[in-house]
This record gives C-alpha cells, sequence and structure tokens, in this order.
C-alpha cells in the first residue's frame, strides 16, 4: 500500500486491508468473506477491527451455543491446555471419558465415537451402518437421505448430502445412495427395502434452510427402519446441543434414533465432533475398523464439558425455548407481509421472504450490525447464541424492519 493511500484510511483500517490482501492471495478460495475482520467476541456480541460492535444472530454458523469467549469454557481451555493438550487415542483421557459420559447421559444414547468435525460424526455414523448391514448379508449396504439435506463436505457425506450443487463438481460419488423428499413418508416407504443399512436425517433440516420433519414422518422413518432390519441416523450436528430448547432435537419428536451425530456447538468453538449409538450400533465397531488421531482431543473435550456445565447452570435450554418462540412470534409480527414464513423451533430459525433479497438483507443489517446467514435468494437463517435476551431479539427486528421496509 503506498504512503499516499495509507494516510486516507485509520491504521486499523490498513491492517484488515492488509489481512484481507494476505488471505486473498494464500488462502484456497473455498468462501466467500463478509468484508470484515473481527478482533473479539463477548457473549452475542462481536467487535471488528474498527471497534464496531455487532449482534450475533448466527453463531459462527451454530457453534458458538454459550456465545462468544465464555468465562467457563474459556477457563476449562486454559486449565486443560497448561496440563495437557494431547496424547492420542491409544491412552485413557479424563475429559474425553468425561464428555461421553455426559453426551449419553443427556440423551437415550450407550456409546460414543470422538471426530472432529460433522463430516467426521456422519462419517462415523455411515460405517457403523455399512458394517452393520454387511454382517447380516453382503448386499445390505443401502443408505438412504433426504433432498435439499447436509451432512458435510467429505466424498461419503457429500454423496449423502443430496444437493446438486454440492455434488456435481466431485462425482463419481459413493455408490449405494438414494434421496427422497422430506417428509414424504410414501417416497421412504418405496425406497427402504432389504438391501438398506440406514436411512440418515436431519430432523430439521438446517443448511438446506430450516425445515423441520413432521413428527408423523420421523414416527414413520423409524417403524419403516424397523421393518427393514435399516438403522435411523440423525444428523444433529445443527440441532442438537440444546438449540432447539431440548438437548436433541429428537427428544422433541419422542423418536429415538439409533445413531445420532453431533459437531458444531459442542466444542464451545473447539473442533469436535461426536457420532452416539445404542444397541446393536454401538457395539459394531472394533479396534481396527476406525478411527481419528485428534478425535476427542483432550483441550476440545474439556471445552465440550465446559459448554455442557454453562448450559445446565444458566437453564439455556429453557432459555432458547422461550426466546426463541418470542423471536419467531417477533419475525411474525414486526415484518409482517414481508415475510411469507416463519420456521424452526428454539434458536434455530428460517424466515422466507416475499421478495428475492436475502443478499441485500445480509448486507445491509451486517452494516447496522447484525449478523445473519441467507440461504439462497429468499431465505433468512438465524442461528443466535442460546444465552440471548429478549432484548437481543427486539434489537435484532427494530434492524431488520429497518434494512427490509
Ligand atoms: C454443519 C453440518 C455438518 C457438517 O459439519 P462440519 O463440521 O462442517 O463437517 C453436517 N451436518 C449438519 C446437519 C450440519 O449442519
Amino acid at each position: 500500500m503506498s504512503a499516499v493511500v495509507a494516510e486516507l484510511v485509520t491504521e486499523e483500517e490498513a491492517i484488515a486491508e492488509a489481512i484481507k490482501t494476505i488471505d486473498d492471495a494464500f488462502i484456497m478460495h473455498t468462501y466467500n468473506r463478509q468484508p470484515v475482520l473481527f478482533e473479539r467476541g463477548q457473549g452475542a456480541w462481536l467487535f471488528d477491527s474498527d471497534g464496531k460492535k455487532y449482534l450475533d444472530f448466527l453463531g459462527g454458523i451454530a457453534v458458538n451455543g454459550v456465545g462468544h469467549c465464555h468465562p467457563k469454557v474459556v477457563a476449562a481451555i486454559q486449565t486443560q491446555a497448561a496440563e495437557l493438550i494431547h496424547i492420542s487415542n491409544l491412552y485413557y483421557s479424563a475429559p474425553q471419558a468425561k464428555l461421553a459420559e455426559k453426551l449419553c447421559l443427556t440423551s437415550d444414547f450407550e456409546k460414543v465415537f470422538f471426530g472432529n468435525s460433522g463430516a467426521e460424526a456422519n462419517e462415523a455414523a455411515l460405517k457403523i451402518a455399512r458394517k452393520y448391514g454387511r454382517s447380516m448379508s453382503e448386499n445390505k449396504t443401502g443408505f438412504v437421505t433426504a433432498h435439499r439435506s447436509f451432512h458435510g463436505r467429505t466424498m461419503a457425506t457429500v454423496t449423502a448430502t443430496a444437493q446438486p450443487k454440492y455434488q456435481e463438481p466431485f462425482r463419481p460419488l459413493i455408490p449405494g445412495f438414494e434421496y427422497v423428499d422430506f417428509n414424504d413418508i410414501d417416497a421412504l416407504k418405496a425406497a427402504v427395502n432389504a438391501d438398506t443399512c440406514a436411512v440418515l436425517l436431519e430432523p430439521i433440516q438446517g443448511e438446506g434452510g430450516v425445515y423441520a420433519a413432521s413428527k408423523e414422518y420421523l414416527e414413520a422413518a423409524r417403524e419403516i427402519c424397523d421393518d427393514n432390519n435399516a438403522l435411523l441416523i440423525f444428523d444433529e450436528v445443527q440441532t442438537g446441543m440444546g438449540r432447539t430448547g431440548h438437548w436433541w432435537a429428537y427428544q422433541g419428536f419422542g423418536v429415538v434414533p439409533d445413531v445420532m451425530t453431533s459437531a458444531k456447538a459442542l466444542g464451545g468453538g473447539l473442533p469436535i465432533g461426536a457420532c452416539l449409538a445404542r444397541g446393536v450400533a454401538a457395539e459394531t465397531l472394533v479396534p481396527g475398523n476406525h478411527g481419528s488421531t485428534f478425535g476427542g482431543n483432550l483441550v476440545a473435550a474439556a471445552a465440550a464439558l465446559a459448554v455442557f456445565d454453562v448450559i445446565e447452570s444458566e437453564n439455556l435450554l429453557t432459555n432458547a425455548e422461550v426466546v426463541g418462540r418470542y423471536f419467531s412470534e417477533q419475525l411474525r409480527e414486526g415484518l409482517g407481509d414481508a415475510l411469507t414464513e416463519v420456521r424452526g423451533q428454539g434458536l434455530i430459525v428460517g424466515a422466507q421472504l416475499a421478495r428475492p433479497i436475502a443478499g441485500h438483507v445480509l448486507t445491509e443489517s451486517m452494516k447496522k450490525g447484525l449478523i445473519l446467514n441467507a440461504v439462497g435468494d429468499s431465505t433468512l437463517r438465524f442461528l443466535p447464541p442460546l444465552i440471548i435476551k429478549k432484548e437481543d431479539v427486539d434489537s435484532a427486528i427494530s434492524i431488520l424492519k429497518e434494512v427490509i421496509s
């Protein structure tokens, strides 16, 4: 940057500009970045390099469930990092064992496998199902997943993700996957047969635009899987860890899968994923079948234990439910005809815009200090931390009103 230009901008702006230049030069262009450099976070707020503050209604894409830099999470990370960071899965680990126990105590599952992300948690689930199926018959290897789903970016999970835009560049995909329309019981019945090893579903499709399954659909899925000796897998990478007002979204539907995956909010911002299973599925993998060098890393596991502690001690399940309902109501009332539909449960909320202006809403909200997410041209997605209060909702609604009117 020339001295003349440097004089026209603040030092902070110059630094942010330099970071952007280095980023553009050296990082693969897999994301279109927003033009902002965040430097600090606290609770539901982020602060950029100019000191401007933003109310975070995206929460690092459903990751910052207990907000940014929660003191208990920070302390857990600092303490564990000073004691022991990594030992590999060849040895026992106190934080990992305690976290596995906590995951099982808050759910209906019996055993946990740890990876580092949502995709890895789903890979583990798919491998459990394949091995489970093949133990019965060589041909019992088929998966059924839903259109508009999202399960990750690895080869198997992108194959499970029934959205052509994510799949096309990477064909040929993994064989054995079939796709059905979400919430269509007859289609599921027709697709599942003796050669199906598992049905994989999100109880609420998140990335696809916040579409909840009906209770009847998940009940039917349970029955169809049972009739065909197939495993029912729920991907709760986005819906779990209290987001819907339950620890796990399936608990709100009253339908228990055989396998469930978690990641995103689990580690309070540190990378960790978990695949939980019960019954035969919990005993399917044996030594040598599967592994992960970093999976269940001590620092990430310690952070996750702190996240559980915060959700319990701050009553965040109730808060997610109460403030989530208030948010949905305020969206309906406050934005009126600008929205055709408000979907979701707790603090996973989707708003369907009457006009295709989602990109504009995102950009203008950002300028006014509100962070949200756009799915396509006409859907807004909100995944705020579970700690938000009604006042935060009021602030967000007033910005959205200004931007959309
Ligand atoms: C984000 C997400 C994933 C992928 O998680 P990564 O950590 O990005 O691999 C999988 N499933 C669902 C439902 C998700 O929302």
